[in-house]
């Protein structure tokens, strides 16, 4: 009886051993930096940063992420949801960080940790071409489009209240929306104004004031040190050998 009870013993630890063994292989999104898989989310709305282009992922965070997964030996899966939802995805587990042209702030800092930064962002404003705003000034009392839950969004509602803000799940809708007259201005990332201006420069112009200056970084689950030690590690790295900016410069010219 001693005897097989003490078999059943070491089976039983054998087995634990084994399911011990595996999880560090098979996690995917409760990462801790030894996962050979990781989930990012992003809002593949945002280009240069991310857009979809016939179904394929593209854009600066998208190269970038791929590059600091091959330098941790992690494949990067892309999980596109709403900005908006991105800190809670990140927070809940469902994905290992975030990229998302996301700015650090202090109040996002309460729920996610933050990376090194990778680049700096202006808040800008654009308006339609025959507009007579030319500054923040003149934005009081006017309808402003902003991408849900960006900083965009929360300078704006700070500054020109609750009744001036017209928010877009897609900073596109809100473009379309400015183009057929519904609202007077869009305040938005630099490089995306520019991005979507360009497809339509005789419609939009992009006023010369700074809104608010920005640096975009990755955020994962707080407490994550492992996986945040590995992906700085990556980002120092891009940064002082120049493939962050070989990224960089493929879109932004
Ligand atoms: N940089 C802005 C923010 O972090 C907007 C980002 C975005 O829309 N993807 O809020």
């Amino acid at each position: 009886m001693k005897k097989f009870l003490s078999l059943v013993l070491s089976i039983v630890m054998i087995l634990g051993l084994v399911a011990c063994g595996q999880k560090a292989t098979t996690t995917t999104a409760s990462a801790d930096g030894t996962a050979t898989k990781l989930v990012m989310c992003t809002n593949a709305e945002f280009p240069p940063y991310e857009f979809k282009d016939g179904g394929e992922f593209k854009g600066i965070d998208v190269e970038c992420a791929k590059l600091i997964g091959q330098k941790i030996g992690a494949e990067v899966e892309i999980l596109d949801i709403a900005f908006d939802s991105l800190i809670p995805t990140v927070m809940s587990g469902k994905a290992d960080f975030a990229m998302a042209g996301m700015t650090v702030t202090e109040d996002r800092k309460e729920n996610v940790d933050f990376s090194h930064t990778y680049q700096k962002a202006v808040q800008t404003i654009v308006v339609p071409s025959t507009s007579g705003i030319q500054s923040v000034d003149d934005m009081y009392g006017k309808k402003i489009g902003v991408q849900t839950g960006t900083t965009g969004d929360i300078y704006c509602s700070g500054d020109f209240g609750e009744e001036s803000m017209m928010r877009y799940s897609k900073i596109v809708d809100g473009f379309q929306a400015m183009k057929t007259g519904k609202i007077d201005a869009i305040v938005v990332d630099d490089q995306v104004a520019k991005a979507i201006v360009e497809q339509d420069s005789s419609s939009f112009k992009i006023l010369d004031t700074a809104y608010a200056e920005e640096e975009y970084a990755i955020a994962v689950k707080k407490g994550n040190s492992a996986l945040l030690n590995k992906i700085n590690a990556a980002i120092d790295e891009m940064k002082s050998n120049g493939e962050l900016k070989k990224i960089v410069d493929k879109y932004i010219q």
